[in-house]
């Protein structure tokens, strides 16, 4: 019986923990419903873990964020509420939760943003529910280890890219992984939402499933923000993916309103104490990976 537990194994995160993480047990929403307490109960008195990495969740991109706030708001709730409530009734050691830097504030005066901040002012409205949500887990963890004396955390993890995202679900991919798909299919101009103005702190997963691995190595229990030092426009990503990768084409932008937040660039500084010699995939090698892998 493997003592680790992960949700959300069929994910993009899940699969690249999978690949260093190899003895956990995995699990994906054809196991079944985390938002249904009694299987949630169920699975974990069943295996019994010491470890539960929470990676499950509702995960969308700004549109689907737009349409949808009701269910990334009871989603997000309902699986994190069961999940680590049975975590703590069938006595699990280490709950890593992972929230995401939605969490923070729409606008703050300093940044970037540190630990600190998350309380500072509301998420930005067009995620809000999906923000208002993950927030909620971190003041259900604190509040579980004040009140039953447990030390459970949470991470708080930037953007991510990767190869094993969900190429099938263009909506759901996230923007680098998309933008390199776009460049990889096209010969002349690419076409992306927004203005190209927002600030992207963009991580490749892979480094993600590293910094957790790590977590659970050195028995870390601090909760902390990992994103990758550069904090470029998505114009900035665009161009360096458009040179590297395919010289001739053409940029051009659509539906202004679509930029999202602004910027939401947080410090590593408390990562980096924790984790000193941890070093993140450069963002020109990262995509250099990811475009050869897309088919
Ligand atoms: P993902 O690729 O969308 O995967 C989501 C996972 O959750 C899948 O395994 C999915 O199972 C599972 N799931 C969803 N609803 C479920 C339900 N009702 N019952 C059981 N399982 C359910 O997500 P990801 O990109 O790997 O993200 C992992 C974590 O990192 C999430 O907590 C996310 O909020 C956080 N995060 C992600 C990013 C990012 O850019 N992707 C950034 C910051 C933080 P199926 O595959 O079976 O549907």
């Amino acid at each position: 019986m493997s003592s680790i537990l992960v949700t959300g194994g069929s994910g993009m995160v899940g699969k690249h923990l999978k690949e260093i993480l190899p003895n956990a047990i995995y699990i994906s929403s054809k196991d079944g419903d985390l938002k249904n307490p009694i299987y949630v109960n169920h699975l974990l008195s069943t295996h019994s873990p010491k470890t539960v990495i929470h990676l499950a969740a509702r995960v969308g991109g700004i549109q689907e964020n737009i349409k949808h706030p009701a269910d990334f708001f009871d989603d997000n709730i309902l699986m994190n509420t069961n999940v680590l409530k049975f975590s703590y009734k069938n006595n699990v050691k280490n709950f890593i939760g992972v929230l995401s830097t939605c969490v923070y504030p729409d606008k703050i005066k300093k940044y970037p943003m540190t630990e600190k901040d998350m309380f500072l002012g509301p998420p930005t409205p067009t995620n809000f529910s999906y923000g208002y949500a993950k927030r909620c887990l971190a003041v259900q963890i604190e509040a579980y280890n004040k009140q039953y004396g447990t030390k459970y955390n949470y991470l708080i993890p930037s953007n991510l890219y990767s190869e094993l995202d969900n190429f099938e679900h263009g909506i759901k991919m996230h923007f680098v992984t998309s933008l390199l798909k776009k460049i990889k299919e096209s010969n002349r101009e690419i076409k992306l939402l927004g203005t190209g103005k927002p600030l992207r702190q963009f991580m490749y997963a892979g480094d993600f499933a590293r910094v957790i691995k790590k977590v659970i190595d050195n028995n870390i229990t601090d909760n902390f923000n990992i994103a990758c030092p550069e904090n470029l426009t998505i114009d900035e990503m665009a161009k360096i993916a458009i040179k590297e990768l395919k010289p001739n084409l053409t940029l051009q932008y659509s539906n202004p309103e679509l930029d999202g937040q602004y910027r939401k660039d947080v410090s590593n500084e408390k990562m980096k104490k924790l984790l000193p010699d941890f070093k993140f995939t450069p963002f020109i090698e990262g995509i250099k990976k990811v475009y050869d892998k897309i088919s």
